[in-house]
């Protein structure tokens, strides 16, 4: 694995790849690596790509009372992590890199009709923050596929239709959420959590279960859906529920009765950490 820090040498790396007939995976992150991160470079590699993983902490995806300044920044654990994970090139850019002072980069909005629930409402500025930072790393690293994860699925929808007019020859692959044995979905923000809370966060993953295994059986009903899902969530006094809402996964609306594929979606806090997890009602 090689990293690289510099926009000039990645493009000297990967047009040797390129020549020599690779086809390239990208995996972007911010780095806190996981074993959700690495089964992204996993699907990049069995599809038998040479995979570029980025690390950047964006801050332009953070609200001015968001956790910009405290998300934790584990280079050299990520490498090791990164490197037995498969990747090829690791591009840890500075900030600097990814917004020179005298260059204009172009900012990139989501679709209002998939900003306006879920997070969108709670997070203003954040997808544009992701758009415009995923679109500078397209134009810099030119992958053949991009992997994103689906514990992140209002920013996969909100890529896949943003990115699609502006590379259009890039493929867009959602990769399944990747969760601790007891069911907590992976994510870095979880080292935030005392271990009373860790124990407590269980709570997310067993309402989206339960809430599944009822549309499974039959219940096509969106509202009896939420209450159930909400039932579970309170059993749980301190989780704080910011949202659970149900959209059709085609274009974000919400819906009273479930046709189309869906994605049951739940974001709150436990202390001062933001905690989301969802599922797909297919
Ligand atoms: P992040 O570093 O949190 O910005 O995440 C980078 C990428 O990893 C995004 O595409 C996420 O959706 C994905 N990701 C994060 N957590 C998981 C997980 N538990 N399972 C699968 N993918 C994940």
């Amino acid at each position: 694995m090689i990293t690289i820090h510099s926009i000039d040498e990645l493009r000297s790396f990967l047009s040797e790849e390129k020549e020599s007939g690779k086809k390239i995976g990208f995996v972007p992150t911010m780095g806190a690596l996981h074993e959700g991160h690495i089964s992204l470079v996993h699907a990049a590699k069995h599809r038998g790509l040479s995979c570029v993983m980025s690390i950047f902490v964006n801050p332009t995806q953070f609200g001015p009372n968001e956790d910009f300044s405290k998300y934790p920044r584990t280079l050299e654990t990520d490498k090791n992590l990164a490197f037995a994970g498969g990747v090829n090139f690791l591009f840890a850019p500075s900030e600097k890199t990814i917004y020179p002072p005298d260059q204009e980069i172009k900012k990139i909005s989501p679709p209002s009709t998939l900003n306006a629930v879920l997070c969108g409402p709670f997070r203003p500025g954040h997808f544009e923050g992701v758009c415009t930072v995923v679109n500078r790393l397209l134009e810099i690293v030119q992958p053949d596929e991009l992997f994103l994860g689906q514990k992140d699925a209002q920013q996969l929808r909100i890529l896949q239709e943003t990115m699609k007019p502006l590379h259009p020859n890039i493929e867009i692959i959602g990769v399944p959420t990747v969760r601790e044995p007891d069911g907590l979905a992976m994510s870095s923000r979880n080292k935030y959590l005392s271990p009373e809370e860790r124990k407590k966060a269980l709570i997310i993953s067993k309402a989206l279960l339960s809430a599944n295994q009822m549309y499974k059986l039959g219940e096509k009903d969106a509202h009896h859906i939420i209450e159930h899902t909400k039932k579970i969530l309170l059993e749980e006094s301190d989780f704080k529920i910011q949202y659970v809402d149900l959209v059709r996964w085609s274009d974000f609306q919400k819906m009273e009765t479930i046709e189309d594929k869906s994605l049951l979606a739940i974001a709150g806090y436990l202390g001062k950490t933001r905690l989301i997890d969802n599922v797909f009602l297919d």
